[in-house]
């Protein structure tokens, strides 16, 4: 074979680093701290001090390939650390500090984390765990020594402490492309956290896709919110993407809530934010209230919504009330997190307001680099006929081969493709539309309710803030399914009234037997619904004439 005549530079995260001082260097990254002030900064700004990082944990001993963990807000101190421990060959564990403590302890413990950094806010949650945490050997405040938590925690210092006697240059190592960078597990509703380890060169190439305009479409005259929590798939990779492409970064810290988001959007002129649904709905319901006109006062263009799905409810208000459009797109901690996104194609072009819509309700296609296929029970590839829902398999080059650590098995089949427990259907076009997880199907009669699309429908109703369909035992259809709904504040809403609405707008049998209404539905630790609870709440639930 001959081999081509071209450079070859590893693909590494302090590549991107380097990138962003160099030619994006004053670009801004703005952070409503954890102590209460908008703090700025800029990409040349995080290059100086993730450099003292990655000196400071060489001081501390911490060898490459070591892990070291985060518990801590979307903020500039830990965008310093997604690059700083990366760039030295450290792998950045960005622990979810929403979970149970006993699963932050197992994640923790699993990965032998050597360093904690951690915002101020869980000081009582790490000073509870510190005495189990036998591999943590340096737990470090992300704050300035006044503000050190009073808090038992030992070989604690202040990460202003720990920055400032370093140097703000480094030649960063040139590591393997393939050397692992970061690591995220996933929320683990059943059964133990597992941990996903991603590496510089699937982080580039995420990076890379996300920022295309098919993909995410970002570019340096973005000012991006990053409402998706940076422990969440790492902050589903817009910090390497806006250093990729030079966007702003604003970073909202503890505070998710409507009004905080709102001062964001409007003082940082956000043109593209991202987040899940549930995010979304509280901007909502703040703008409604405050009788705000963001189609006024904003830039927003664009809000990528992911995680769950994108309800069409949404999508429309998104449209009419702030003049952005949604982004729809799927993903996995497995998966980087981008697999889809839900950009059009020339044969969408001048689509109506319905059409489009009706086209957001998938959550995409893949870019180049993932590749999907949607099977049968038995392992039977299904045809792309926008028809037939299955097993939605995924292959690609930031898609995990396997779990992290000694424990953990095989996880793809013979083609090397790893089944993400989501039910699909693909279109001929190639779009996909995700209906359920596998585990949250509604089995009627040997036929598949999609929860989604029950769900979907119920938001459509004006009254309703938020709905779940689960499916309860039925003595003669094996499942049938129960609506569980949250009125929007003030809404007469009635279960007659939105199963008439339902009539017409889903088939016929897959009407909701039953429709409960709550004053709130559980959610995960990264905001999706949490079906599996509603399941035990509902377990011995009597459905009308059974
Ligand atoms: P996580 O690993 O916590 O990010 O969860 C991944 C799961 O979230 C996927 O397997 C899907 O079940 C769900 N999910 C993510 N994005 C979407 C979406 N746009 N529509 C429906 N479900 C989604």
């Amino acid at each position: 074979m001959m081999q081509g005549l071209m450079q070859h530079h590893p693909l590494l995260i302090s590549g991107l680093l380097t990138h962003a001082a160099r030619e994006h260097g004053k670009v801004e990254i703005v952070s409503r701290t954890v102590e209460g002030p908008i703090h700025r900064t800029t990409w040349a700004g995080i290059a100086e001090r993730a450099a003292r990082v990655a000196h400071a944990l060489r001081r501390l001993g911490v060898e490459p390939g070591e892990r070291v963990a985060t518990l801590a807000w979307n903020g500039y101190r830990h965008l310093e650390l997604f690059f700083g421990v990366s760039g030295a060959g450290i792998v950045l564990h960005t622990a979810n500090p929403r979970l149970f403590p006993e699963q932050i302890e197992y994640m923790l413990t699993h990965a032998e984390d050597r360093v904690l950094f951690f915002d101020v806010t869980f000081a009582p949650l790490v000073a509870s765990l510190a005495t189990r945490l036998t591999h943590v050997h340096t737990y470090v405040a992300l704050c300035a020594r006044e503000d050190l938590p009073d808090a038992p925690i030992p070989n604690l210092v202040a990460y202003e402490d720990l920055l400032a006697p370093e140097s703000p240059s480094i030649d960063w190592p040139a590591l393997d492309e393939t050397a692992a960078s970061s690591l995220c597990y996933t929320s683990g509703t059943t059964g133990h956290p597992k941990g996903v380890l991603y590496s510089h060169r699937s982080t580039l190439l995420h990076a890379m896709s996300c920022g295309m305009v098919d993909g995410m479409g970002v570019s340096a005259l973005e000012s991006i919110l990053v409402c998706t929590p940076m422990f969440h798939v790492n902050g589903w990779g817009t910090p390497y993407t806006a250093a990729m492409t030079g966007a702003k970064l604003v970073l909202p810290g503890a505070h998710l809530d409507g009004a905080s988001l709102y001062s964001l959007l409007r003082a940082e002129a956000v043109t593209l934010t991202l987040g899940v649904p549930t995010v979304w709905l509280g901007l909502m319901a703040y703008v409604a209230r405050e009788g705000l006109k963001p189609r006024d006062e904003l830039r927003l263009r664009r809000v990528l919504v992911g995680g769950s799905a994108a309800p069409p409810a949404l999508v429309l208000e998104f449209e009419r009330v702030f003049g952005a459009r949604v982004l729809h797109a799927w993903g996995m901690t497995e998966t980087s997190p981008l697999g889809t996104t839900c950009t059009p194609r020339a044969e969408h072009d001048g689509a109506d307001l319905e059409a489009r819509v009706a086209l957001q309700a998938s959550q995409g296609r893949p870019p180049y680099g993932v590749e999907f296929r949607i099977t049968a029970d038995d392992g039977r590839v299904l045809p792309r006929d926008g028809a037939s829902p299955g097993h939605l398999l995924i292959r690609g080059h930031w898609v995990a081969a396997a779990y992290f650590g000694s424990d953990a098995g095989p996880i793809l089949d013979a083609d090397g493709f790893f089944d993400t427990g989501d039910i699909a259907t693909i279109s001929d076009n190639g779009y996909l539309y995700i209906t359920d997880r596998a585990k949250d199907v509604i089995k009627s009669g040997g036929e598949w309710i999609s929860s989604i699309d029950l769900e979907n429908a119920a938001l459509g109703h004006p009254g309703v803030a938020e709905a779940a369909a689960i499916g309860v035992h039925h003595p003669t259809w094996q499942e049938r399914p129960l609506l569980v709904v949250v009125a929007k504040p003030g809404a007469a809403l009635t279960a007659e009234a939105l199963t008439s609405y339902l009539t017409g707008r889903v088939a016929k049998w897959w009407l909701p037997d039953a429709i409960e209404f709550v004053a709130e539905l559980p959610h995960t630790a990264t905001g999706k619904l949490q079906k599996m609870k509603l399941r035990e709440q509902f377990r011995d639930y009597r459905l009308p004439g059974t």
